[in-house]
Formats: structure tokens, C-alpha cells, sequence
């Protein structure tokens, strides 16, 4: 097989084995050119791992392990709704391996094939025949290398898009949410998706934070002198709220550039506040303090749990694209839509719709009451020059 043809996997291992650890580790480097690789010696160690990153999205997983056996370790695994590649490594009966493969099978897990111990090298070619079909295109996209994500910061090559956000109840602009881009000399815009991953594997992530709040602030004076008055809306990663600086570093960054804090929304994903993850909550708590709004983004794209909303300070949840883009959802995403917007009412949040591509899209955020939308039907991401005749066309048309 062509080697390098796997460099975008990042693959866990998880045995408590350290010689099968090493052994695998060795084929999947020098065989198929694999540089991503971690290692986890336990059920829970591996469990720990794929909590606090998204970016891994091949597994091996040993059946046979001291504390948690297999039949569990896939239970947790789509408990947290990984969605990558499985592989099984197995000395037990392969009565026993088949009906591991069948719940497998039955938690809908990306099932690649199951090797068999001892292992032999040759064994691992039928299951990398098997990747590259993922059901996710997600999954097959190649991630930017460090380099250059690097050469895009020093070069000035990170650009940002701004989508407008508008009140249902009055059809008001109200804000802008920060998109980055890569400029990429070889592919042109590069999304997100493509490097911001990558990026919150180092520090490099910090950087691009940095070069979008200053990017952004400059835009919004610009924006502001011009007579426009919006929130704006700014991602920020897990990485980023690690930093016990962050809160201080954000408070000094609108101070010189005139921003009221609250005009500034901070966006932050739910996943990040799974655990209990007090430098991340304390970092949220002194913004929001402050006056700087705080959003829940994505809310419902994975285990959604409402009571999260009563304990985190928040202003803001932005419901998930996946609601209003496919809006057959099924009655128990419904049932989470209502409750979800019921409950933040009762809380004082305001409520989000995202991926409001339609009029019926729209029609259905409106009747379910959410307080303001975003989306393709509304105004696509658009470079800072354009948001002010944007502006003027919206109004018009409203
Ligand atoms: P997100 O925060 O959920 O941002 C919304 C994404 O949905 C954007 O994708 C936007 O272009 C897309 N979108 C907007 N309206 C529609 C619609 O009607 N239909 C559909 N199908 N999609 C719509 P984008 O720009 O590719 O960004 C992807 C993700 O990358 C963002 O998801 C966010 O998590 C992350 N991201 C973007 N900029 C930054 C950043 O500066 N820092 C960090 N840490 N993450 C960022
Ligand atoms: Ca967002
Ligand atoms: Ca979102």
C-alpha cells in the first residue's frame, strides 16, 4: 500500500500491553507513514484521552483489559459519540470477537476489522483497505500541516469572514459572528475544518486566536465609526480557556481598542464543559463578570444536557445547525428543541438558531421562538467591507 497516503489518521491505541503498544505503533509509522500516534494503557486512560480531543479518528482496542473489558469500553466510546474508525485487537475466542463485531455493528461505530494475536504485520493491510470509506466526509478531509498554519499567521494569510446575526422578533441586525480562513497560496480559502483542529494540538492555536480578536476589534471600530453598532461574536477553543491568562488578556485587548464588553460575545462549545474543568469555568465567570456575553455553541450536536444551561453563566445557547438544516428531526430531538428553548426562557438566555438555510427553516425558528437566527437564507459569511452595505440592503428589505 502507498505509503503516506494515511498521514491525515490520528490514531489511539489502547492495550495494556506496552510491547503490543510499541509494536503497533512501529507498523503504523513505518508501514503506512502514520506520525499522529498516542497511547493509552487502560480502558479509562483511553477514555480520558478521547474526551479532551475530537481529532483522533482511528482507534485500536485491546478486548481483554484489567478494570473495563471490552463490551464496556465500546459502550463509553459511543457514549461520547466518537465517530471515527475502530479496530479490535483480540487473543480471546473468536466466538466471543464476532459478538463484540455485532454490537459494534449495533452502536453504529465505524467497525474496520479485528486483529487477531498475536499480531503480524501483513494482518494490518485488510484493515486499511477498509478507511477512506468513512461515512463522514469529515473524517477524509486532510488537515493543513504546522507549517503551514505557521506561514499563514507570520504571513498574514488568516482571514476572517463575518455572518450576520439577526432578531426574529424584529428582524433587527444584531451581530456579526468571526469565522477564520486560511489563505492558502496552493488551495485557495481553506475552512476551518481544515486547521483549527490541528491547530489545538500546540500552541499554534493561541496564536490564531490572537491574530482573529485583533483582526476582529479593527473591523468592529471600523464598522462603528462608519455609524454601525453590533456584537461581535468570537470563537475560542478549549485550549485557549486552559490558559489561566485568558480572561486578563481578553479584558486588556478591549480596553485599547475601545470595545464595550458588551458588544463582545465569546463563543465556547459545549463539550469543553463535559467535565468539571475549573480553570475553564473560572476563565467564563470572570468574562462574563465583566459584562462580555458568553454563548453555548452547537448546542444539541452532542450528548446535549439541559441542566448544563442553569449551571454555567451564559447569555446565550446557539442550537445546532443539524435542527434546522434537516428539519424532519426526530421527536426526541424536537422534545430537546422545546425543553431546551422553555427552559432558557425561564433562565433569561437567549436562543440561537443556526443553519437557517430556508424561508422554512426560518418559518420553524420563529414559531418555536427562538430570539434571533443565522444562516446561508439570511447572509452567507462575507468579508468585512460588506457588511455594511449588507446592512443597508437588509434594512431596506425589512
Ligand atoms: P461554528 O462555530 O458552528 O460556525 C458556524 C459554521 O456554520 C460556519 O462554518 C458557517 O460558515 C456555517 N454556516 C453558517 N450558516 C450555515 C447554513 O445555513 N448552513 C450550513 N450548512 N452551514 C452554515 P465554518 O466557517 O466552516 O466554521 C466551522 C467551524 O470552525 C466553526 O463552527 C467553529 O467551530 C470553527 N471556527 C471558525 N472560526 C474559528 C476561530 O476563529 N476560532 C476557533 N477556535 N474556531 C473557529
Ligand atoms: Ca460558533
Ligand atoms: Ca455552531
Amino acid at each position: 500500500m502507498t505509503k503516506n497516503k494515511f498521514s491525515w489518521l490520528h490514531v489511539l491505541l489502547i492495550d495494556d500491553s506496552q510491547s503490543i503498544l510499541s509494536f503497533v505503533s512501529s507498523v503504523l509509522e513505518d508501514n503506512y507513514g502514520i506520525s499522529n500516534i498516542y497511547q493509552a494503557t487502560s480502558a479509562t486512560e483511553g477514555i480520558q484521552i478521547l474526551r479532551e480531543s475530537k481529532h483522533f479518528n482511528l482507534l485500536f482496542i485491546d478486548l481483554n483489559m484489567p478494570n473495563m473489558d471490552g463490551i464496556q469500553l465500546l459502550k463509553k466510546i459511543k457514549d461520547i459519540n466518537y465517530n471515527g474508525y475502530i479496530a479490535i485487537m483480540s487473543g480471546v475466542a473468536t466466538r466471543i470477537i464476532s459478538s463484540v463485531e455485532l454490537l459494534a455493528n449495533e452502536y453504529q461505530l465505524n467497525y474496520v476489522g479485528t486483529l487477531i494475536k498475536p499480531l503480524h504485520e501483513s494482518d494490518f493491510d485488510k484493515i486499511f483497505s477498509k478507511l477512506g470509506k468513512s461515512r463522514t466526509s469529515k473524517d477524509t478531509i486532510e488537515s493543513l500541516r504546522n507549517y503551514e498554519i505557521i506561514r499563514a499567521i507570520k504571513n498574514n494569510d488568516l482571514k476572517i469572514l463575518y455572518q450576520p446575526q439577526v432578531s426574529l422578533i424584529d428582524r433587527k441586525f444584531i451581530g456579526v459572528e468571526a469565522l477564520c480562513r486560511i489563505e492558502h497560496p496552493r488551495l485557495g480559502m481553506v475552512s476551518p475544518d481544515r486547521f483549527i483542529d490541528k491547530a489545538e494540538e500546540s500552541e499554534l492555536i493561541l496564536h490564531i486566536t490572537m491574530a482573529v480578536f485583533k483582526k476582529a476589534f479593527s473591523d468592529w471600530s471600523k464598522w462603528k465609526q462608519m455609524g454601525l453598532n453590533i456584537i461581535i461574536s468570537i470563537n475560542v477553543s478549549p485550549t485557549n480557556l486552559q490558559q489561566p491568562e485568558f480572561a486578563d488578556y481578553i479584558f486588556s485587548m478591549i480596553e485599547q481598542n475601545n470595545v464595550p464588553p458588551e458588544m463582545l460575545c465569546i463563543e465556547v462549545t459545549e463539550n469543553i464543559l463535559a467535565e468539571d474543568r475549573s480553570l475553564e469555568l473560572s476563565n467564563i465567570s470572570r468574562l462574563n463578570m465583566r459584562g462580555i456575553k458568553i454563548a453555548l455553541d452547537d448546542f444539541g450536536k452532542e450528548h446535549a444536557t439541559i441542566d448544563r444551561l442553569q449551571k454555567l453563566p451564559i447569555n446565550y445557547v446557539k442550537l445546532d445547525k443539524s435542527y434546522f438544516i434537516d428539519h424532519k428531526g426526530s421527536n426526541h430531538q424536537l422534545n430537546l428543541l422545546t425543553t431546551t428553548l422553555a427552559l432558557s426562557e425561564k433562565l433569561h438566555i437567549s436562543t440561537c438558531a443556526e443553519g437557517i438555510e430556508s424561508s422554512e427553516a426560518m418559518a420553524l425558528a420563529t414559531s418555536i421562538k427562538c430570539d434571533l437566527a443565522q444562516g446561508y437564507f439570511i447572509a452567507k459569511p462575507m468579508h468585512a467591507k460588506e457588511i455594511i452595505p449588507w446592512a443597508h440592503q437588509w434594512d431596506k428589505s425589512t
